[in-house]
C-alpha cells in the first residue's frame, strides 16, 4: 500500500473546493402563526441571502422534501427553493425570490404533502403547467415554466408565501380529520 501514499498526499494538497457547512433548520409545523401570515418581500439581495437559499436546500433535501418555504423555517419573507429531483441533479435547483404565478394552464388532482404537516396527505387540484416569474438568489429575473411535478411545487411554494397551506384546498371533511389528528397529537406531546 506505500505506493498509494503519493497519489493521495497529492489529493490532499489539492482539494476540490468544499462546500461550506450549511445549516440545518428546524421544519416548523401546522399551528406555528408564522405558516399562515404572508410574507413581505425580499428586500434586497446580498450574500446573507445566498446563504440562506443555501441552507434552505440543505434543509429541504436533509428532510426530504422537494420544496421549501422560507415561512416553513421561521423566516416571514418570499422566498423558496425547489428541485423535484432531491439533490440528484444540481440544475434542477431553484431559487424562487419574490415569485408570481403568471400563466397557469390545465388541471391535475395529485396527492399532496407538506413538511410542516408530516404524516399526512391529501389530494389537491393544481393547474397541469405554470410559469412563474421571479428572481434568483442574486436578483436577477427570470421565467421558469414547471409541468406536473413541479408545476405542483411552484404553486405549493407560492402558497406558503401567502399564508396559505395544501389543507385549504382540501374537502372541508378531509381538512377537519386532518386538524382533529393533529389536535390529538398535539395534546399527547407528538407534534
Ligand atoms: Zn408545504
Amino acid at each position: 500500500m506505500p505506493n498509494k501514499l503519493p497519489s493521495s498526499e497529492a489529493v490532499a494538497t489539492t482539494p476540490e473546493p468544499a462546500a461550506a457547512p450549511r445549516k440545518i433548520y428546524d421544519v416548523v409545523k401546522y399551528g406555528d402563526p408564522v405558516l399562515e401570515k404572508p410574507t413581505r418581500l425580499v428586500p434586497k439581495f446580498d450574500a446573507e441571502i445566498e446563504e440562506l437559499a443555501e441552507d434552505m436546500f440543505a434543509t429541504m433535501y436533509a428532510a426530504q422534501g422537494v420544496g421549501l418555504a422560507a415561512p416553513q423555517i421561521g423566516k416571514s419573507i418570499r422566498l423558496a427553493v425547489v428541485d423535484v429531483t432531491s439533490g440528484k441533479n444540481p440544475e434542477a435547483r431553484i431559487v424562487l425570490a419574490n415569485p408570481e404565478i403568471i400563466h397557469a394552464e390545465g388541471e391535475k388532482r395529485e396527492e399532496e404533502g407538506c413538511l410542516s404537516i408530516p404524516g399526512f396527505r391529501g389530494y389537491v387540484v393544481r393547474p397541469q403547467f405554470v410559469t412563474v416569474k421571479a428572481q434568483n438568489a442574486k436578483g436577477e429575473w427570470f421565467e421558469i415554466r414547471g409541468e406536473d411535478l413541479l408545476a405542483r411545487a411552484f404553486c405549493h411554494e407560492i402558497d406558503h408565501l401567502n399564508g396559505i397551506l395544501f389543507l385549504t384546498h382540501l374537502s372541508m371533511l378531509k381538512r377537519d380529520l386532518i386538524k382533529r389528528k393533529i389536535k390529538k397529537l398535539r395534546k399527547q406531546g407528538e407534534w
